[in-house]
C-alpha cells in the first residue's frame, strides 16, 4: 500500500507538480518495484512514439495527383463534347426555326401530299372517264357517219380533241392551285 500515490502517479496522465516529481524520483530510486513500473511504462510509450507510420508505396502521391489530373482532363473533355453537342443541337434547331419561318408562306401555297395524291386520282379518274366518253362518241360517230370517210380525217378529229381534252383537264389542274394562292 505505500506504492500508492506512486504507481497511480506513474499510470495517470495527468502533469505532476513539481513537489510530486521529485517525492515520485525519491521513491522510484529507492522502491524497485516502481521502478520496473516506471521502465516498463517508458518502454511501452516509446514503442508508441517510435512505431513508424506504415508509408505510402514510393511514387504514390505523383500518381494520385496525375490520376487526378486525369480525370479532371477527361470531365473537361466530357463537359466539352457535350456542350459542342448543345451548340450543335442549338444551331441546328435555330437554322430549323429560320428556315420554317422564312418558308411557312410559300410552304402555305404549296398543296399537301395528301392534297397533291387526291388531286391526281381524281384527275386520273377524270382521264379515263373522258377517255371512255370519247370512244363511246367516236363509235356513235362511226355508226351514224358513212364509212367513206377517209382514215385521216378521222386521225385529224381525233388529235384534236384529244388537245381539247387536254387543255381542258390542265385548266380544271390549275385553277384550284391559283385560286388557293389568290385566297391566302
Ligand atoms: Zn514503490
Amino acid at each position: 500500500m505505500k506504492h500508492l500515490p506512486y504507481e497511480g502517479w506513474l499510470l495517470s496522465e495527468e502533469e505532476l507538480t513539481v513537489e510530486e516529481e521529485r517525492t515520485l524520483r525519491m521513491h522510484l530510486d529507492s522502491c524497485a518495484a516502481c521502478s520496473r513500473l516506471a521502465t516498463a511504462l517508458q518502454a511501452v510509450e516509446q514503442e508508441f512514439t517510435t512505431i513508424p507510420l506504415v508509408a505510402p508505396a514510393p511514387g504514390f502521391g505523383q500518381r494520385w495527383q496525375a490520376a487526378l489530373v486525369e480525370k479532371t482532363r477527361e470531365a473537361q473533355i466530357k463537359r466539352q463534347r457535350s456542350l459542342t453537342w448543345m451548340f450543335f443541337a442549338l444551331s441546328a434547331l435555330g437554322a430549323l426555326t429560320i428556315f420554317v419561318v422564312l418558308n411557312l408562306q410559300f410552304f402555305s401555297n404549296l398543296p399537301t401530299p395528301v392534297e397533291f395524291v387526291t388531286q391526281a386520282v381524281y384527275q386520273m379518274s377524270l382521264a379515263i372517264s373522258v377517255g371512255k366518253s370519247v370512244l363511246n362518241l367516236a363509235s356513235v360517230i362511226r355508226e351514224v357517219l358513212p364509212l367513206s370517210i377517209p382514215l385521216v380525217v378521222w386521225i385529224d378529229i381525233t388529235t384534236a380533241f384529244c388537245i381539247l381534252c387536254f387543255v381542258w383537264i390542265f385548266a380544271i389542274w390549275r385553277l384550284p392551285i391559283s385560286k388557293r394562292s389568290t385566297t391566302k
